[in-house]
């Protein structure tokens, strides 16, 4: 339990902090009337993304479809072109989903209770959190990775994440009890994003420090601890730039349980991993890293479409930007322009 005057200190210096050196977001409320397709929108888009990497993402959506039901009528194809390059391309599917579901289901409101936003798609614990406390002002937990980093060396929490995340959710719990937990919420956020980062935390200007447990004790490098990940297996395939005489190039949608579903490649071999993996480099390859593996691509050149690759179409290359295609195939682009025919 963190004792009533930890939680009231906290409080206080954070919400007088948040009102002096809140960030200025594109999603964020200027009228302090939240606009809750904004916040769903900037927070799907931040799984997993930086904030500076969202916001021009952002404002080409929202200038594209200001409200959740006109991007509730876009096409797939439409939302991966944009989300083109911000990765993790199932939140783009599942953006679109959510938005028809709210759209359809919940007459362009989002819903205000935490059951309810669960049960939509690509919501999880965190997003539905963060929904209900930053766009409806209501009480919940948020637990981002600043969050875990500012307030477990505030408190010197010793808890192993991810495992320890209950443990640590319900030890933190009373601090949302505020008037603004929005802002209570956001002014966190700020301060791990601005003052206790991960690396060189400003603890001399934090607003916590005179409380803060490891500041005083000298261990906020050793916050949040956190457990081993496994190392990711690497992965090999090759990927065929087929090019023909009218300076065409077949490229092909990936199909329907495959990972990057619906997004346009250049057609490649299975992605394996292999026992020796590649040791010598015989062509121009490109790396790329994914949640849960590396990999290697081979790039062949060609004139000829091989016999087992199906399924695709000449495009004229001018026209490839007209098509959304994950970064592992921007970087196949880039590297096979290199090659001299
Ligand atoms: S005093 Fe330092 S470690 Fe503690 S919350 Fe502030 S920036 Fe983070």
């Amino acid at each position: 339990m963190i004792s009533p005057k930890k939680i009231s200190f906290l409080q206080t210096s954070l919400l007088s902090w948040y009102e002096k050196h809140q960030r200025t977001l594109p999603w964020r409320s200027k009228d302090g009337k939240p606009n809750p397709y904004y916040v769903w929108l900037s927070e799907i888009m931040l799984q997993q993304t930086t904030v500076p990497t969202v916001i021009p993402y952002f404002n080409r959506f929202i200038k594209k479809w200001p409200t959740v039901d006109q991007l509730a009528k876009a096409t797939e194809d439409e939302v991966f072109h944009l989300w083109q390059g911000l990765g993790y391309y199932q939140r783009a599917r599942n953006l679109l989903k959510c938005a028809q579901e709210i759209t359809h289901s919940y007459h362009q409101k989002f819903p205000e209770n935490l059951k309810t936003l669960l049960s939509l798609p690509g919501v999880g614990p965190y997003t539905a959190a963060a929904i209900l406390t930053i766009a409806f002002n209501k009480y919940a937990v948020v637990i981002d990775g600043n969050v875990e980093r500012v307030l477990s060396r505030y408190l010197c929490f010793d808890g192993l994440f991810p495992g320890a995340k209950n443990e640590f959710s319900h030890k933190i719990s009373p601090l949302y009890k505020v008037d603004k937990p929005g802002n209570l919420a956001q002014a966190i956020m700020d301060l791990g994003s601005s003052i206790c980062k991960p690396a060189s935390p400003k603890c001399s200007i934090c607003p916590l420090h005179e409380n803060c447990c490891a500041f005083s004790t000298k261990t906020v490098q050793n916050h949040p601890k956190k457990a081993q990940k496994p190392l990711k297996p690497t992965r090999f395939g090759t990927v065929y730039w087929i090019k023909n005489a009218k300076n065409q190039l077949y490229i092909r949608k990936r199909t329907e349980g495959r990972l990057l579903a619906g997004l346009m490649e250049f057609p490649s071999t299975d992605w394996l991993e292999m026992k020796d993996g590649i040791k010598d480099k015989k062509s121009s390859r490109v790396h790329h890293t994914f949640t849960h593996f590396h990999l290697i691509l081979d790039i062949v050149t060609t004139n000829k479409i091989p016999p087992d690759i199906k399924g695709g179409f000449w495009c004229n290359i001018e026209d490839l930007k007209n098509h959304a295609f994950p970064t592992v195939m921007i970087k196949v682009i880039k590297e096979a322009s290199k090659i001299r025919p």
